[in-house]
C-alpha cells in the first residue's frame, strides 16, 4: 500500500485531495479548483467515513467549505471515484455530472444488482472459468456492487462540453475504454489535464470486456489513448498514484503495451489455449495468474477478452460463441 499523501496544491488554485480505499492502489484523487461562485471538485473517492473526513479536511487546506462546492464532475462511476458524491451533493449545494453512457451502470435498485451479478455468472461461463471459481468471484462481486452508488447525477457531460460555471475554461473529454463514459477535463487556461483512470503515470488501466462495457472496449481506449495526444503540453492530474509530465511518452508505452499482449495471446491461442480461462493463464501478468484473486482475477479475464475479441475483429484469432466460448487460429487448413 502507498501512505496516502495529504492535500497539496498542484497548481494555481488547485489541490489534490488523497482518499484512500482498499486496493493496492492505496488512495483515489479528488481535486478541487476554484471557479466562480465557489469551487468545483473533480472525482469524489470511497465512501468510508474516514474518506468523507478526509474530504473535508482537504476542502478546508484549499480554504473552501462544504458550502461553497457548486458541482462535482465524475470522470466514471467507479466506486473509487464516485464513492462520496452522495454525501457531498446532501451536504452542498453541488450538482453531479457525468457522462450519460456511465447512467446504465449505476445500480439503480436491487433488481438491477441481482440481475448484474446473473449476468457475471453468465459471462464466467462464456470465459470458460472452472466451477470451483463461481462463488469466490461473484461473492466478491456481491461486495462491489454493493458500493456503486446509486445516487442519480443531474446533469450529463458529453465530448467537447464545458464544465457549467468554469466560463469555458474545463472541457469535457470523452474517453471511454475503461469504462464506456470516461472523461477526461482539460483545463486549458493552467494546462492541465484530469485523467482519472484512462491514463495514470504507472499502472496500465484495465481494459475488459464484460458485461455492460463497450463491444469493443481495446478498440475505444486506443482510439481514447491517440485522442488525449492533442493535449501533449499538459500536467496530467490523474485518479491515482501521482501527477506527471511528459504524456507522450506514457502513451507510447500504453500503445506498446496492448501491442504486446496482443502478440502474446495471438500466440497463446496459436500454443493451444481455448478458453479466456486458458488464455488468461497462458499470459505474463503483474502476479502469476493463480495468485491473482477476486477482482484481480476478474480484471484479468476481461482484459483477456477485450483483446480477444479485438483480435477475432482483425481477423488474427477466431471466435466461436458458446459456453465457453472457443478462440481459435485464424489460418484454417481446408483439407
Ligand atoms: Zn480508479
Amino acid at each position: 500500500m502507498e501512505t496516502v499523501p495529504g492535500p497539496a496544491e498542484v497548481a494555481g488554485g488547485v489541490w489534490s485531495v488523497a482518499l484512500p480505499f482498499p486496493n493496492p492502489l492505496g488512495f483515489a484523487f479528488s481535486y478541487v479548483l476554484p471557479v466562480a461562485g465557489g469551487v468545483l471538485v473533480v472525482d469524489a473517492g470511497w465512501d468510508s467515513a474516514e474518506c468523507w473526513d478526509a474530504f473535508r479536511a482537504g476542502l478546508a487546506a484549499a480554504g473552501a467549505g462544504l458550502d461553497d462546492v457548486v458541482g462535482v464532475v465524475v470522470t466514471h462511476i467507479h466506486p473509487d471515484h464516485y464513492g462520496l458524491a452522495e454525501r457531498i451533493r446532501a451536504a452542498s449545494p453541488a450538482w453531479i455530472a457525468v457522462h450519460p453512457a456511465e447512467r446504465p451502470r449505476i445500480a439503480a435498485n436491487r433488481h438491477d444488482r441481482e440481475r448484474a451479478i446473473a449476468d457475471l455468472a453468465e459471462w464466467l461461463r462464456q470465459a470458460g472459468a472452472p466451477p470451483s471459481e463461481f462463488a469466490e468471484l461473484a461473492a466478491d462481486e456481491e461486495d462491489i456492487k454493493a458500493r456503486i452508488s446509486t445516487v442519480v447525477p443531474e446533469r450529463d457531460l458529453v465530448d467537447g462540453q464545458a464544465v457549467p460555471g468554469t466560463d469555458g475554461a474545463l472541457v469535457a473529454v470523452h474517453t471511454p475504454g475503461h469504462t464506456p463514459g470516461h472523461l477526461c477535463f482539460h483545463d486549458r487556461q493552467r494546462g492541465l489535464l484530469f485523467t482519472g483512470d484512462h491514463i495514470l503515470p504507472r499502472v496500465t488501466p484495465n481494459i475488459s470486456k464484460r458485461p455492460q462495457s463497450d463491444v469493443d472496449p481495446l478498440r475505444d481506449f486506443m482510439a481514447s489513448v491517440r485522442k488525449v495526444r492533442a493535449f501533449g503540453d499538459v500536467t496530467v492530474l490523474p485518479g491515482h498514484e501521482r501527477a506527471f509530465t511528459g504524456l507522450w511518452d506514457r502513451l507510447d508505452v500504453l500503445a506498446a503495451h496492448h501491442d504486446e499482449r496482443l502478440t502474446e495471446i495471438v500466440a497463446a491461442v496459436g500454443a493451444g489455449a481455448g478458453t479466456v480461462w486458458e488464455v488468461a493463464c497462458a499470459v505474463r501478468w503483474s502476479r502469476p495468474f493463480e495468485r491473482l484473486q477476486g477482482r484481480a482475477r476478474r480484471s484479468a479475464i476481461g482484459e483477456t477478452f477485450s483483446h480477444l475479441y479485438r483480435l477475432a475483429v482483425e481477423g488474427r484469432v477466431r471466435w466461436e460463441p458458446g459456453r465457453p466460448d472457443r478462440w481459435l487460429p485464424a489460418r484454417e487448413h481446408v483439407a
